[in-house]
């Protein structure tokens, strides 16, 4: 059904870079055969799935939208997707991303744009787009995408569907090309919250393979899923009700908070401060980490080399200037000017201590309030074309979702309404580290 699906609307959406067809119906099979023996039993065996392009899966293309790594097929496949395959779950294909994770709109993709299912003139967000784009336009049961500054949890408000951002360290990245290695998480996109709990319960694991990852005994998620907010304290940052903030998405916020009070919560505002501060860290942080990742595709190790060159810097030169998109250039001599010394101090440590002040910030809220809530995004999908012209805007429209990186928080983003043009509006719901089941627990009530 769902490839039947796929070609119905595949060619209005672009939601995949690689649909792989063939090895979706073979492994459905070989799934089929071990449910029947009972060798496999969990929810998701036999369940179609999409993965965002920027995680590795072994003999299938992977290219995380870039000309870079438009041949680049991997030896392995990434811890995440390994889990879920154990579970039985079916890779349908590969979704289409911003350039190396890289945008809000999923416009940087070297393989074509993806659409909003919703409304095609507009975009799915990003970057992961094509995830979130499979699932509500029925292309899959389900995707993974990951997000360093809001990749899941924006362009899941912009489609309509649900996306959870674990707490750094709780999926692993092994396998996960990474971006800005600092803030990366891979987190489940579904139809709704049973579906990415029981999906975020599959994926998470500790593994060794990844440095940063953590032994955690708490990975049941889906025992959260309970309707009773009763006595939770919910707070909303007054910055994130101010300037920019489109009526009709606060609106839909507010209706939203007042939904979880008559259920018993006791919701309030308060200052959470730093908010605009965000952004400028992140920006230089994440492309600092995103020029020294990026310094492996040099048309050696992996990937796409120029045809004719002289010489091994003309080479390099030639390869990463053919190779790479514009918004990834910007990232790359961004973040080779704030690590330069001379401006390290100026900038990238600067940032750094944004950071730490921004998580004390957070420390400080989780004291008083279970759950923060707020908006996902300043605003609905924007139309085509509108992010390109103008990326100082596209990065301010991050302003909710980055600090949640930048402190490793957990944090979901949940349908809550339609603005007058009938496009989605998320609520993004924040937890302190560790705290998915609250976030779980309260985003369950709008079920
Ligand atoms: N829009 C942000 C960026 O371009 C976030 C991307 C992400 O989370 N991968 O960096």
């Amino acid at each position: 059904a769902v490839l039947d699906q796929i070609k119905k609307s595949e060619e209005k959406v672009n939601a995949y870079v690689t649909v792989d067809e063939a090895g979706a119906l073979k492994r459905a099979e070989e799934v089929q055969k071990k449910i029947d023996a009972g060798e496999l039993k969990g929810p998701l065996a036999g369940v179609p799935a999409a993965i965002k392009d920027n995680m590795c899966t072994e003999g299938l293309l992977t290219t995380c939208s870039s000309k870079i790594l438009g041949n680049f097929v991997p030896t392995y496949t990434s811890e995440a997707v390994k889990n879920l395959e154990a579970a039985g779950a079916v890779i349908i294909g590969k979704a289409n991303m911003d350039e190396f994770a890289m945008g809000s709109t999923t416009e940087t993709s070297a393989y074509g744009e993806t659409k909003n299912p919703w409304n095609t003139e507009h975009v799915p967000g990003g970057s992961s787009g094509g995830s979130c784009a499979a699932v509500a336009a029925e292309e899959c049961i389900f995707a993974l995408g990951s997000d360093t500054g809001g990749s899941i949890r924006q362009p899941s408000s912009f489609c309509g569907v649900t996306g959870i951002k674990p707490t750094y360290g709780t999926v692993s990245r092994y396998g996960l090309i990474a971006y800005g290695s600092s803030l990366d998480q891979i987190g489940p996109v579904a139809k709704d919250v049973t579906d990415c709990a029981t999906i975020l319960e599959v994926i998470s694991s500790h593994d060794t393979k990844d440095s940063t990852s953590v032994k955690r005994e708490d990975l049941d998620f889906t025992s959260a899923l309970l309707d009773d907010v009763k006595g939770m304290k919910i707070g909303i940052p007054r910055d994130y009700l101010g300037e920019g903030l489109d009526p009709e998405v606060k609106d839909a916020v507010l209706k939203a908070a007042k939904v979880l009070e008559e259920k018993g919560a006791v919701v309030e505002e308060f200052d959470l401060s730093l908010a605009e501060y965000a952004i400028p860290a992140y920006y230089v942080i994440a492309s600092a980490e995103a020029s020294s990742n990026l310094a492996r595709f040099d048309g050696i190790k992996y990937g796409y080399r120029t045809e004719e060159y002289e010489g091994l810097h003309n080479m390099y030169k030639k390869t990463r200037s053919e190779g790479f998109g514009p918004e990834v250039k910007r990232r790359i001599m961004l973040g080779s000017f704030v690590l330069s010394s001379g401006y390290y101090d100026a900038y990238y440590l600067k940032a750094l201590r944004t950071k730490a002040l921004i998580k004390q910030a957070f420390d400080r809220a989780f004291e008083t309030y279970d759950v923060i809530l707020g908006p996902a995004a300043p605003t609905t999908a924007p139309k085509l074309g509108e992010s390109l012209a103008d990326p100082i805007k596209m990065y301010l429209g991050d302003i909710y979702t980055i600090s949640v990186n930048l402190a490793g928080l957990p944090g979901i983003s949940v349908p809550c309404g339609t603005d007058k043009k009938g496009l989605p509006i998320g609520l993004q719901l924040i937890g302190d580290c560790f705290q998915e089941k609250k976030i779980i627990r309260a985003a369950y009530s709008f079920e």
